[in-house]
């Protein structure tokens, strides 16, 4: 089941896709009623998930308020997130190769066992078809990595490694942008990471039980066409489990918490020369069982 936030006249809703992918029934044609993606994560139970799952199998006529997928435009699902997005660093062994050869001390791993946590600020998550800022006064080295999110449905609180997926609402995608020099020029990444309109996030959510658990989903990005990136997230040096196990052991993951999961080989840093994106370039992050993340450069 695809869960979406978006909006139509004006208003913002959160609603499911019907099995064809075509029409979007909005979640109160279920009777379901909260106000934003983020409340329905932290309050709604199973029986209001089985309600959707069940009116999405409807056709549309039988749905009030169902609206064609080409009359409304799509948000990030969780426009603006409580916190910093949670990150993973160098989590597929050959995304760590090219990034030592961009810049070795940068993206130096300093033990093959510790994952790589950092953050992203994000204060407003770029839509789907939405525009990723240039920031042409801070960066000539703006660069793209597609990333599988995976969205905490409960606080999550020393979670043992057979109960996680109890504790995963779903999986988007996220678009990582990055200014290079930015994230290389100070000892942490936190900056070049975070500037706005850095973090395009969707086009939906993809419900945990959508897809098998662990996910072992084809993951690529295409920059006006060219394919870029093209791998697997079964290739993650960190699992799921080992993220979400060992980061509960001593801090809350709040409802609603999204933590990307690294990106794989073929970022614009890693070619020779290195292909960083420019104003008009056309990003599109894909994975399978979930779809695809489009976004424009713009000034
Ligand atoms: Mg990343």
């Amino acid at each position: 089941m695809k869960l979406l936030t978006y909006e139509i006249d004006g208003k913002e809703r959160i609603g499911v896709l019907n099995d064809e992918e075509t029409w979007v029934y909005p979640a109160s044609a279920a009777e379901i009623e909260y106000r934003n993606m983020k409340e329905f994560i932290r309050e709604a139970g199973e029986s209001e998930m089985e309600m959707l799952d069940c009116i999405r199998r409807r056709p549309p006529y039988e749905v009030p308020g169902a609206a064609p997928i080409g009359d409304i435009k799509i948000l990030a699902p969780i426009p603006v997130p409580d916190q910093d997005v949670i990150c993973l660093g160098i989590n597929y062994a050959a995304h760590a190769e090219e990034s030592a050869r961009f810049k070795k001390e940068a993206f130096r791993k300093d033990t093959e066992r510790q994952a790589v946590y950092f953050s992203k600020r994000v204060n407003r998550a770029v839509d789907p078809e939405g525009g990723i800022s240039a920031h042409r006064d801070l960066t000539s080295q703006l660069d793209y990595e597609a990333e599988l999110v995976v969205v905490i449905k409960k606080d999550a609180v020393n979670v043992k490694r057979e109960e996680v997926k109890d504790y995963i609402f779903g999986y988007t995608i996220m678009n990582d942008v990055s200014a290079r020099e930015v994230q290389t020029g100070h000892k942490q990444w936190y900056f070049g990471k975070s500037l706005d309109n850095f973090t395009p996030l969707g086009p939906w959510i993809a419900t945990v039980d959508s897809i098998p658990f662990p996910p072992k989903q084809a993951i690529r990005s295409r920059v006006n066409g060219e394919l870029r990136q093209n791998s697997n997230t079964e290739l993650f040096l960190s699992s799921i489990e080992d993220v979400i196990v060992e980061l509960s052991q001593g801090m809350t993951l709040k409802a609603g918490t999204l933590i990307a999961t690294g990106t794989p080989a073929g970022v614009g840093m890693g070619f020779d020369p290195p292909k960083f994106l420019n104003v008009g370039d056309v990003v599109e992050c894909e994975i399978e069982g979930i779809g695809v993340l489009k976004n424009t450069v713009v000034e």
